[in-house]
């Protein structure tokens, strides 16, 4: 049979994008691509890039008083969130031009609209053009999940923050993740009065206790009025804002409510489960190792499956895709020991196992040192960076690296390489310091804090 295409991928985000320009540029397939939104998916347009460069405006206000306190002559003024917000606009403008002219120099064929899956080799754009595709890509993305209460659409979720209209004063961020706690500090550095509900014991749950703790700490102190175990009872419109009730029978007013309560899959309206694709209990594509869904033309990669929903994870699955199903080498992305960092002031990098996971599947060895950074100490600021390693007592591989630093994602991905390739912690003590740093810790880590 002759298809119009020999791949329709739906999704212009980074798996999306990365798949379609790597089948078209390497193999010399027929690629088109839909993208009914904006070139560059979540990443690009609402997510990782914008976030970032929020992170660098936010750490302005700390780094000009530790300018003052290391002997400049700075005057702090306010941040102009409108001169900020037209320049980022400026420049996710400007990477969705990059995005758009890497799939043309690639030959992929785009359009602009959104597009559901007919039958297994059919996809139906919204004008009702239909294209036949040897194989159809799912790489839809997924959106903020809102959680389901009264009001709950007074508050607005990361896909909107990049684009209020005036910083708000007073802000409640809901949540205890990844966005939570990352928003908090970026609103919290750029002077706005931060409240964080998060309905469990601590935030971040899932990663290493002790980092946990060290973060929520750092978050506390530089004002950040973090309830846990919180969660919102009621919220209406109010006459001087949003006024809250909380669980714990205390009243708040706010300007804004952030809800970053997790993200679902797109995949309503799809049309997939009429081809009989199995849909998870988050509304995921469930798939097979290779991205494959129980229709075998139509694969789906990124956060639309619900694996990691990380850019990188979902680059690496297209990738695999390509390499299986258009170069005829069968690829399995590799999901095991991802790195990654939490955008929190201080950051947090982390791979391999926390505490408590190794604990559970082996006698471990804990080296953990928690100091004073020479940058931080020199003008008497309480900020510590944390550096541990998890170590198996049986093979002495480092298990698990968690650093808690300013940098920490940076870091995180040369230690990621160490421990990827199975790094035992001798290796780490034969390596010499780099000196003066602060990762010369994770080198010189001497004596076990214990042992479990
Ligand atoms: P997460 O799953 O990380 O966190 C969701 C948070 O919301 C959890 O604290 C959860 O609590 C809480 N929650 C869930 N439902 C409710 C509810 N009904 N009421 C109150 N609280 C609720 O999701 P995020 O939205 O923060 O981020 C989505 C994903 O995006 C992340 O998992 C990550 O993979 C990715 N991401 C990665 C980043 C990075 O690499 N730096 C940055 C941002 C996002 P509980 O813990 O109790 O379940």
């Amino acid at each position: 049979m002759k298809f119009d295409y020999d791949l329709f991928v739906i999704g212009g985000g980074s798996g999306g994008v990365r798949a379609a320009r790597v089948a078209a540029g390497e193999t010399g397939a027929k690629v088109a691509l839909a993208e009914e939104s904006r070139m560059g998916g979540t990443c690009v347009i609402r997510g990782c890039v914008p976030k970032k460069l929020m992170v660098f405006a936010s750490e302005y206000a700390e780094a000009m008083h530790e300018a003052v306190d290391y002997g400049w002559d700075v005057r702090i003024g306010g941040f102009d969130w409108t001169k900020f917000r037209t320049r980022l606009e400026r420049e996710l403008d400007r990477l969705e031009g990059v995005y758009n002219r890497l799939l043309q120099g690639s030959g992929v064929t785009t359009y602009a609209q959104r597009a559901t899956v007919a039958d297994a080799h059919t996809v139906e754009l919204a004008d009702g053009t239909r294209f036949t595709a040897k194989h159809i890509l799912i790489a839809t993305g997924g959106r903020p999940s809102l959680p389901d209460f009264e009001n709950a659409g007074l508050g607005i979720t990361s896909n909107e923050v990049f684009h209020l209209d005036e910083l708000p004063k007073r802000l409640l961020i809901v949540g205890g993740g990844y966005i939570a706690c990352e928003m908090a500090c970026i609103f919290n550095g750029l002077g706005t009065e931060v409240t964080q509900f998060y309905r469990g014991a601590q935030i971040l749950r899932g990663f290493d206790d002790e980092a946990r703790g060290h973060i929520a700490e750092h978050m506390i102190r530089h004002g950040i009025a973090i309830h846990c175990g919180t969660n919102i009872l009621s919220m209406e419109k109010g006459r001087d804002g949003i006024d809250v009730r909380a669980t714990t029978g205390h009243s708040f007013t706010f300007d804004q409510v952030l809800f970053a309560v997790g993200r679902d899959p797109n995949t309503r309206g799809l049309g997939l489960e009429n081809l009989g694709i199995e849909i998870g209990r988050r509304g995921e594509v469930v798939v097979d190792r290779y991205s494959q869904t129980a229709v075998p033309s139509i694969h789906a990669i990124g956060d639309v499956t619900n694996r990691v929903q990380l850019t990188p994870v979902a680059i690496r699955e297209g990738m695999a895709f390509v390499e299986t199903v258009f170069k005829g080498n069968p690829t399995a992305p590799d999901h095991d020991l991802i790195p990654s960092a939490v955008f929190t002031q201080p950051e947090y990098g982390s791979v391999g196992l926390t505490e408590e996971a190794a604990r559970e599947q082996e006698p471990i060895e804990v080296y953990s040192t928690t100091f004073r950074p020479m940058h931080k100490s020199f003008i008497a600021r309480e900020d510590r960076v944390l550096m541990k390693l998890i170590v198996s007592q049986a093979t002495r591989k480092v298990l698990g690296v968690h650093i808690v630093a300013d940098h920490a994602g940076e870091m995180i991905q040369l230690a990621g390489v160490a421990v990827k390739m199975g790094a035992t912690k001798e290796d780490f003590d034969r390596t010499v310091a780099v000196h003066p740093t602060m990762s010369e810790e994770l080198v010189t880590l001497k004596h076990p804090v214990r042992s479990a």
